[in-house]
């Protein structure tokens, strides 16, 4: 597995792939991996020849008052399950090299960044389309997998892809859960035992307003309810529980830590 930590390094494995004709497969992440991550690094070498990860926690997508800071790392470990997965390379940028010349973006989100996530974390979508356009533009993939777990993210990125025609095939990988039904995420470390029993019943009360929506109840009828059921289940706050793309989609907090998930209608 290759190991580049500056984009000269990258670049220089990478000409010698390109210039052999094989495609290149990349994986976008924030370290601290899990078997979702790994997942996808999977899908990209069922799709792709040469295929990898990069390891960056991108600032651009955190508004000053978040976790930028505590976001788990974990590189040594993060370095062994991408090798023991088969990945070829990995791409570990320093903060100076992505933003070389500054943290303006060079793209903006387009309209599936509107509304949900935005609501709530207005700089982000921003910061996922800046940082994802920098790194598409030192990797050059053929195919970039990201995961259906960050839903929304997944619409924008395709979004910002058509709109710079840039010609790369993105694909989204199923969410993977835990045996009972948590999504995986990295932020899911922040939980305390008690938490982790709280966190496992967003899933399940998603997959029931699905089946409510499917049934004929109103979208507005079951979301309302399953708010206040979310509420009473111990989560501290709810940012949105909402139908869109055909999916019940939902932001909630489990004292200071904030889950994502969402399931198809
Ligand atoms: P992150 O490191 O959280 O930025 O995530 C990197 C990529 O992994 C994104 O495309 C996420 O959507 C995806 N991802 C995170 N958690 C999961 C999961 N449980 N299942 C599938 N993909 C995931």
């Amino acid at each position: 597995m290759i190991i580049a930590r500056g984009r000269k390094e990258l670049e220089q494995a990478l000409s010698e792939v390109r210039s052999s004709g094989r495609s290149i497969g990349f994986v976008p992440t924030m370290g601290a991996l899990h078997e979702g991550h790994l997942s996808l690094v999977r899908l990209t070498q069922s799709e792709a020849d040469f295929t990898g990860a990069s390891i960056f926690v991108n600032p651009t997508q955190f508004a000053p008052n978040e976790d930028f800071d505590a976001y788990p790392r974990s590189e040594p470990r993060d370095l062994e399950l991408l090798r023991r997965t088969g990945a070829d390379f990995v791409y570990l940028p320093l903060v100076d090299e992505v933003y070389e010349g500054g943290f303006d973006s060079p793209v903006t989100a387009g309209p599936a960044a509107e509304g949900l996530e935005s609501n709530f974390r207005p700089h982000f979508f921003g910061g996922v389309v800046n940082v994802v356009f920098r790194l598409f533009s030192h990797v050059r993939p053929d195919v970039a997998v990201f995961g259906e777990k960050d839903f929304q993210q997944l619409q924008v990125i395709q979004e910002m892809v058509d709109m710079q025609s840039l010609g790369v095939r993105i694909i989204g990988g199923p969410i993977e859960r835990d045996e009972h039904g948590l999504a995986l995420s990295s932020r899911n470390a922040y939980l305390t035992e008690y938490e982790m029993s709280v966190a496992r019943k967003l899933n399940v009360i998603l997959f029931d307003v699905a089946t409510a929506i499917r049934n004929g109840t109103p979208v507005s009828t079951s979301t309302a309810q399953a708010s206040l059921r979310l509420l009473d289940g111990g989560f501290r706050k709810v940012d949105y529980i909402s139908v869109r793309w055909d999916r019940v989609l939902a932001a909630v907090w489990l004292g200071k830590t904030r889950l994502i998930d969402n399931v198809p209608l």
